[in-house]
């Protein structure tokens, strides 16, 4: 496939950046995947925001607009094969001359951006989804997780708990028993028909999926939405739970450590809620 690297499109494979990439030594960046269908982005602007505002918080100045970033990521679209794509885009504070912890000076930025070919979306079809299966544990990652950095060890590791024990993600909880993201997803439970996920704070990536299935089900108005905290005895005795991302979109969960997610089935919310959605993401 073809690539992005600071200003020039290449083969991935040919493509080369230092050692001393401060992504490389330190985790030192941001990044996003965005997701295209038919070769039509999903909630361009708002990845692209989320991405400008963690370069924000990190200081890392890459000047690039909302705009220009579509220019550059349609560009690289269009030389790439395939319906449907996630669209990686990464930006590090770039390669300094030596390793010391500070933000250097005059460093440019590493830009670097590829697609992978996606699946067609699920059905909307409670009957023949593939839903997930889901463990839990103790969040272990750090207080800044509403930054989308590209330091992903403690995610990566809580996925590999969840993977490890022959399932497909892993939800978290902080130490008050409070249900916080997947290790690489957000969260919904659904009880007695209203859709439940937690407050968008520190403790969680805020998700566009997230976003546009919470917009989408209030501009609906069939399906109630509420944005609380969110206990792991309510995970446990929900009727239905859900993990959301870009690449997975609404994924129906029947598992959670080994016990049935009510009673073990796809859920009736999951699927109005995803005809809903499925109705609206272009929109976003
Ligand atoms: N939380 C975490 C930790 C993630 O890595 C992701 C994205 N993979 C999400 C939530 C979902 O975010 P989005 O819907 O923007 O893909």
């Amino acid at each position: 496939s073809i690539a992005y690297l600071n200003g020039t499109y290449l083969p991935l494979e040919e493509a080369r950046i230092s050692p001393l990439d401060r992504g490389f030594l330190f985790g030192d960046g941001i990044y996003e995947v965005i997701p295209y269908y038919n070769r039509k982005p999903v909630g361009f602007a708002p990845h692209m925001q989320r991405m400008i505002n963690g370069l924000a918080a990190l200081e890392i100045k890459c000047n690039k607009s909302i705009d220009e970033w579509r220019e550059l990521l349609d560009a690289l679209i269009a030389k790439n094969d395939g319906d449907n794509f996630g669209v990686y885009v990464h930006v590090s504070r770039g390669a300094d001359t030596k390793r010391f912890h500070a933000y250097p000076e005059n460093v440019e930025p590493t830009v670097f951006a590829f697609a992978f070919g996606i699946k067609d979306p699920e059905p909307v079809d409670r009957a023949t989804v593939h839903p997930y299966t889901v463990s839990s544990t103790q969040d272990l990652r750090w207080k800044r997780c509403n930054i989308k950095s590209t330091a992903l060890l403690g995610n990566v590791m809580h996925f590999q708990q969840g993977y490890a024990s022959g399932n497909n993600e892993i939800l978290l909880y902080n130490d008050k028993n409070e249900l916080t993201e997947g290790s690489s997803c957000n969260a919904f439970i659904v009880k007695d028909g209203v859709v439940i996920t937690p407050i968008e704070d520190n403790q969680i990536l805020p998700g566009i999926t997230r976003r546009i299935i919470i917009d989408s089900l209030k501009a609906d108005g069939s399906i109630p939405v509420e944005e609380r905290t969110v206990t792991m005895d309510e995970v446990r005795n929900a009727d239905e739970i859900w993990i959301t991302s870009s690449s997975k979109e609404i994924a129906p969960v029947v598992k959670l450590d080994g016990n049935p997610v009510g009673n073990g089935e796809v859920g009736p919310v999951w699927e109005a809620a995803f005809r809903i959605y499925t109705d609206r993401k272009f929109d976003f």
